[in-house]
């Protein structure tokens, strides 16, 4: 009966997987931690870390080598200049060492001390890896860890989305409970529920600033897309879009910084067709971002992170829920509506396919625009399920394994189906509708477990083996 913060949900975090380069990264941070506990790092003689099943068929794409290497030197995603990672790891490779914990310089042969290990998969979980370091005394100490999904990792004795929770003033672990604890409060709006239980972790006053922040992080995140022509890395040789739709939608306007560009998109016609290519520009901007390690916000996981900016972003261009307030309830039911996912299905792509991440993502902006357009909470609940119900069976087939193709232009369709859904719901009547939020999501579950492992990111199925990648 304990509850996760909306906050874990949507968080800070790095290109271009949040499973496959954050939860390494997590893991590897966490095996630093463990070192330091019972030894010291200068007594470390070496480390090795060995990536399996769906971590090591997709891993390079998805930079889980480089996530592993960053994590075990030190680094931090949160604060690394991201314009510095492909040098840092090509020094490490070259010198062939490693700064472990950014404290002792080590031997570590990129193939030697960090192997993917594509023949194997541990029985746990798909997303498994496990570290070992030998100490100068001989000692060995050996860890297995997995990548649940969100940047969350767990061990067999732990999760760590179970460090996080808590227990909260007016529990909901469905949508049922939060339609009754509204109800039995006299509550207008589900976001206002999900103050009350967010003064578990914070003040309302520091729920109110941290949303904020993160939509200052969207908004820098789009504005930096929208600027950079580029190939993305990791040879597909995918080129850039967002930046040549901006510069066509804007025409010959001219702009100098972020909030003369948004001021030009606020002016921008308001056709049907115009405000639908904003809005997949919006998205293609920062998963354009995401492939390229750029920092993105995770929501709920980072191959589905421009799903929840393009509709936030729509809602403040185009429409007139426009105030902080709007972007912090916008972001509280987004949140919510993920940890009922998370804790009643997955938000693992290798667990549950696409339909895991962008469906997901899809949900939460629907219910998180449903609130801030007036919807009612019934139509809130509404408007997640329509959206994941048109999501259901979505496979995970990302080409080359990199979150490139399908997933940059899946994001700009989980955008707009996040807002026609929220529409739909906001003309429905929410008490004659014959599929509950409840029954999505356990439906999305029994569909997560009967998908063939070929389209659970371990990309053996679908686009990734239809399209010759020699070709690309
Ligand atoms: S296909 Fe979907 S789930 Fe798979 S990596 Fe791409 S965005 Fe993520």
């Amino acid at each position: 009966m304990e509850s996760i913060s909306i906050f874990e949900i949507i968080k800070v975090g790095i290109g271009p997987s949040s499973s496959h380069t954050m939860g390494p990264w997590n893991a590897a941070g966490n095996f630093l931690r463990q070192i330091r506990t019972d030894h010291q790092i200068q007594d470390v003689k070496e480390v090795f870390v060995e990536f399996f099943g769906s971590l090591a068929k997709t891993g390079i794409g998805h930079g889980t080598d480089i996530a592993g290497m960053l994590g075990l030197a030190g680094e931090n995603f949160k604060t690394i200049d991201t314009t510095k990672i492909t040098e840092k790891i090509a020094v490490m490779k070259v010198a062939n060492q490693l700064n472990l914990g950014g404290e002792k310089l080590i031997p570590f042969v990129y193939g030697e001390h960090l192997i993917l290990n594509k023949k194997r998969s541990l029985d746990f979980h798909p997303n498994g890896m496990i570290f070992r370091a030998i100490f100068d005394n001989g000692e060995e100490l050996i860890q297995d860890y997995y990548s649940v999904g969100g940047g969350f990792i767990a061990t067999r004795e732990e999760n760590s989305y179970e460090k996080h929770c808590v227990r909260t003033l007016y529990p909901c672990h469905s949508g049922a409970d939060v339609m009754r604890n509204v109800e039995k409060l006299g509550l207008q709006r589900i976001s206002d529920l999900i103050f009350l239980n967010e003064e578990s972790w914070r003040t309302k006053e520091e729920t109110e600033r941290e949303a904020l922040y993160i939509w200052q992080q969207i908004k820098e995140c789009i504005y930096k897309g929208v600027n950079k022509e580029d190939i993305l890395p990791g040879g597909l040789k995918v080129t850039r879009r967002a930046a040549a739709w901006n510069t066509k939608l804007l025409g010959d306007k001219v702009y100098k910084n972020i909030d003369e560009w948004f001021q030009l998109v606020v002016d921008a016609e308001e056709t049907f067709t115009t405000i639908n290519k904003w809005v997949s520009c919006f998205a293609l901007a920062v998963n354009e971002e995401n492939a390229s390690f750029g920092r993105i916000i995770t929501a709920p996981t980072n191959g589905a992170s421009g799903v929840i900016p393009a509709v936030l972003m729509y809602a403040q261009a185009f429409t007139d829920r426009t105030s902080d307030d709007d972007i912090v309830r916008f972001l509280l039911v987004a949140g919510e509506i993920g940890t009922l996912f998370k804790k009643n299905a997955t938000i693992s792509a290798a667990m549950g396919g696409c339909q895991a991440e962008v469906g997901v993502s899809s949900a939460m902006a629907a219910a998180g625009l449903t609130e801030i357009m007036g919807g009612t909470p019934g139509q809130v609940l509404m408007a997640a399920e329509i959206a994941m119900e048109h999501h259901l069976g979505l496979t995970c087939d990302p080409i080359a394994g990199l979150v490139q193709i399908p997933c940059i232009e899946r994001n700009s369709m989980g955008a707009i189906k996040a807002i026609t859904a929220s529409n739909i719901a906001l003309e429905s009547d929410p008490t004659k509708a014959r599929v509950s939020l409840d029954q999505v999501i356990q439906s999305m579950w029994e569909t997560a477990q009967s998908m063939s492992d070929r389209f659970k990111e371990t990309s053996e199925g679908g686009l990734a083996i239809a399209v010759n990648v020699a070709e690309c």
